[in-house]
């Protein structure tokens, strides 16, 4: 059985997103580390720990999304702290998956150098991170962003020292904002050669499914519910059901909905699965 889940807002303990994955019945979730109201890390301490430690046997896997105020690409230059202290409270909770943006490589003007630069951040932290799996996401940004196009991923993988440890995130806003087709059949499956000839599919651990709120192309980052955006429901039904996919988990980032609405867009998805 497929895994399918959603990104779950918390306030401010991860117990907020692990009950509400529980109720909802899904094996998997994504959260943020940070109350994206304060822009604050959450606080854990030994109860929370405990807590969740309770309800993990309901959970298969626990996907904690990095902040936007890590850059990756951009850590040798910059140094930053917020990425250390969301490894350090992802291994307290143990929660061995994290998912990362490639970002951008400011003041570096060849993008070969640009993708050297991520390499060597990603080389250093699954060295001093030997237990956790670092999943990057393809995004949507131009100028020095490293990611948006799929090729970028294939140059990286031949640099990684640790590529057990670095695997792929497929968000199909994203692809759809910087430019690629989801929506014409052809065009679709041609994407998904592209995905498999650059990242690889044995190397992609999930799928953000979510529609885009603008047209192809915009590089705008705006979700929609399934079926309310660009893409539609039926592309992205195809995109989430075709076999060569079909066996990757899939998180649902909605944007936010009237009560009841997120269960619904929930259901819809899982009962394309049935
Ligand atoms: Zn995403």
């Amino acid at each position: 059985m497929r895994h399918i889940g959603l990104h779950l807002r918390l306030n401010d303990s991860i117990m907020d997103a692990a009950s509400e994955a529980v109720r909802l019945g899904t094996p998997i979730f994504q959260c943020f580390l940070i109350n994206q109201l304060h822009r604050r890390l959450i606080k854990v301490d030994t109860h929370t720990i405990a807590s969740l430690q309770a309800l993990r046997p309901k959970i298969h896997t626990i996907y904690i999304h990095g902040s936007y105020w890590i850059n990756l690409a951009g850590l040798q230059q910059r140094g930053n702290r917020a990425l250390f202290r969301e490894i350090e409270l992802a291994k307290r909770l143990e929660c061995s998956h994290l998912i990362l943006h490639p970002g951008s490589a400011v003041g570096i003007s060849n993008h070969a150098d640009r993708i050297d630069a991520l390499a060597h951040v990603l080389n250093k932290i699954t060295k001093d991170e030997p237990a956790m799996t670092f999943i990057l996401e393809n995004t949507c940004h131009g100028n020095s962003s490293v990611g948006s196009n799929l090729e970028d991923f294939y140059h990286l993988k031949q640099k990684l020292e640790r590529p057990e440890q670095v695997t792929f995130c497929v968000d199909t806003a994203h692809a759809h904002a910087y430019g690629y087709d989801l929506v014409d059949p052809d065009k679709q499956n041609d994407f998904i050669e592209l995905i498999d000839q650059t990242m690889g599919l044995e190397n992609v651990e999930l799928i953000h499914l979510n529609d885009a709120a603008h047209e192809q192309g915009s590089r705008i980052d705006k979700h929609a519910a399934i079926g309310n955006g660009c893409i539609g429901e039926s592309a992205l039904k195809t995109f989430a059901l075709d076999p060569r996919l079909s066996s990757i988990p899939l998180i649902l980032e909605l944007p936010i909905l009237p009560d009841g609405d997120e269960d619904a867009m929930l259901q819809k998805v899982q009962c394309w699965h049935k």
